[in-house]
């Protein structure tokens, strides 16, 4: 049984279905709506607003969706810049191309990996001196938790520059005892499989501003003029999310307090178990702010370790364990070629050094601790085996 558990693959963030996921559903069939839009819908809108604490929610297609209508209603369009974290997926900025507008990237700060405010205000004198300010700008939350709001919303509002907060990977976190997701002008949301609560896809865009959000409904339901026949006089799009998956993301919001639990434990777990490794650091917390650790993300010192992220991701592959490395920060994506980037110091680019030496270790709700003892022991084994031949070549 023990043996037959070791063979299965251990997955980095895998859906964690709760159960009451299928009453909503059971509803949606005994109803008939299988629909884009619907009573699930409008409940899960309510239900998301309520948790956030916003004026209100719209449930869209997924969270590139809701970046892309954030940028719409906040008048990006051709030939506009916008500030943008680089150390995140591509989602956060593909959206900025899509309205042919200009991505500018800006790097981390080192104490909690997400937008550094000193890289920001070089990028602001530079925007001055060339006339160019941006139309909007996009923070990140890096797995799980909040960058810090305070400083950098400070600096935007100077500018008058609004703020979309991508909260993809936060869901459930907290800044200063209010949800992350609901300090920019429009906050986002992602249900796609691997975040901490899933609708196998699918987004939301919050926001007290409830003008805005009825634009985004109009925008993400085509764009339809309020007359009986079919009349366009704007461009819109089929963004709305489908009442079936409306449903499971009201059973998965019911449990999404113990999921962060979870996450967070087993966080504490790695932890404990790396606490005494030298070269191996955790992403920090942040001391104002409560993060749900979706994943577990970590740097690894190829000197003083013997090994680096990437041989251990390829241990762990041989041992039928998904770990990833961190996101490839955007400035060095072949896709963003030529965009402006300010790191954190001129000496210093924070997002490309913890590029080199990053990774991130199981983290689902669901990992259970004998699996989650499967992959602490693959990683030390790495660790012991870097030391021994370090000793036996007398370094
Ligand atoms: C997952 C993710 C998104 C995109 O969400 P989708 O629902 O997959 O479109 C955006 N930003 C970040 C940082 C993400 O991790």
């Amino acid at each position: 049984m023990d043996n037959a558990g070791c063979k299965k693959r251990i997955f980095l963030s895998p859906p964690h279905m709760n159960g009451e996921e299928m009453r909503f559903i059971r509803e949606v069939f005994e109803s008939n709506y299988i629909a884009p839009l619907g009573p699930q819908v409008d409940a899960f809108e309510r239900e998301m607003a309520e948790y956030a604490g916003t004026g209100g929610a719209v449930a869209l297609s997924s969270g590139t969706a809701a970046i892309h209508l954030a940028l719409r209603l906040s008048g990006v369009g051709r030939g506009d810049t916008v500030f943008c974290s680089s150390f995140t997926f591509i989602a956060s900025a593909n959206p900025v191309l899509y309205q042919g507008a200009e991505p500018v990237f800006i790097d981390s700060e080192p104490g909690y990996w997400n937008m550094s405010p000193s890289a920001l205000n070089r990028a602001f004198i530079a925007a001055e001196k060339s006339g160019r300010l941006p139309k909007a700008a996009i923070v990140v939350n890096l797995y799980g938790q909040s960058a810090d709001m305070t400083p950098l919303l400070a600096i935007f509002n100077r500018h008058g520059v609004p703020v979309i907060e991508d909260a993809a990977e936060s869901l459930g976190a907290e800044y200063k005892g209010k949800a992350s997701g609901t300090f920019g002008r429009f906050g986002v949301y992602s249900f796609n499989g691997n975040k901490i609560i899933t609708t196998s896809g699918g987004g939301m865009l919050v926001s007290d501003d409830l003008e805005a959000l009825a634009k985004a409904r109009f925008l993400g339901t085509q764009a339809r003029d309020p007359a009986r026949h079919y009349q366009h006089s704007e461009l819109g799009y089929n963004y709305r999310l489908s009442n079936v998956l409306a449903a499971i993301g009201r059973g998965q919001l019911r449990t999404l307090k113990e999921r962060v639990e979870a996450c967070r434990a087993v966080f504490a777990r790695y932890l404990e178990a790396f606490l005494n490794t030298e070269g191996i650091e955790f992403m920090p917390e942040i001391p104002y702010g409560r993060s749900t650790r979706w994943l577990t993300a970590l740097t690894v010192d190829p000197d003083l370790c013997g090994v680096t992220a990437d041989q251990i991701i390829d241990a762990l592959d041989r041992r039928n364990i998904e770990a990833r490395p961190v996101w490839k920060p955007l400035h060095l994506q072949p896709l963003f070629k030529g965009c402006h980037y300010y790191p954190h110091t001129m000496e210093k680019s924070i997002s490309e050094l913890v590029f080199e030496r990053g990774l991130c270790l199981p983290s689902g709700s669901n990992l259970s601790e004998d699996g989650q003892r499967r992959v602490i022991e693959c990683v030390k084994g790495c660790l012991k085996t870097a030391g021994v031949k370090r000793r036996r070549m007398g370094t």
